[in-house]
């Protein structure tokens, strides 16, 4: 390890700008650690990417990733934590979900069968806000989250007129911006059978 190393890694335990050089920002924090004995302030880390939310997120097309991190890291910004709880579905899980509250044990949760959801194509994201650990199914804050995601640029279920979905982001192709949604619905059917890419 370098001298610069060092003193980089003493700088970020101290949580002061890890530059390298040691200036009086660096030894005045150094100071108050070994002379005042103050406790260390670790600069907050934002709550961005936690794993699970990352597991979600992989399975988004490369369009709508950045958008879901940005998203997460607007709403830390603002002192909401939010995890993504649901991103991609196949047509089996789906169909599986459908049968929920039908055909099998539990309450019906969706009304969308295999690839008549937003949720088949890796456009859509579900979220969950997390207060600590503690998720809140129902808060304001999913609206606080809603604006934030049509400043990104997203479409927020919050908005819909049908089956209001809070907790649902997706982003819409350009070619579907007027579309009504079960025309993108068919057209994202008919791009993922020929293969052709959902966003060209
Ligand atoms: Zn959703």
């Amino acid at each position: 390890m370098t001298m610069d190393e060092m003193i980089k890694s003493v700088q970020k335990a101290l949580g002061v700008q890890a530059d390298g050089k040691a200036g009086p920002e660096t030894w005045g924090a150094i100071y108050r650690q070994l002379v005042t004995r103050e406790p260390l302030t670790a600069p907050p880390v934002p709550d961005i990417a936690d794993p699970q939310s990352e597991k979600h997120i992989a399975t988004l097309l490369p369009e709508v990733k950045p958008l879901t991190r940005a998203l997460v890291e607007k709403a830390a910004n603002a002192g909401i934590r939010i995890r993504i709880i649901s991103g991609l579905r196949t047509y089996a899980e789906q169909d599986a979900l459908y049968a929920q509250g039908r055909t099998s044990a539990g309450n019906i949760v969706t009304n969308a069968r295999g690839g008549y959801s937003n949720h088949n194509f890796g456009i859509a994201f579900d979220i969950g806000v997390f207060e600590g650990n503690r998720y809140l199914g129902d808060s304001p804050k999913y609206k606080a989250v809603g604006v934030l995601g049509e400043e990104l640029g997203l479409e927020w279920g919050g908005n819909w007129k049908t089956i209001v979905d809070q907790p649902h982001f997706q982003l819409r192709p350009v070619w579907a911006l007027n579309l009504p949604e079960r025309q993108m619905l068919a057209e994202f059917r008919q791009r993922l059978s020929a293969g052709t890419a959902v966003f060209a």
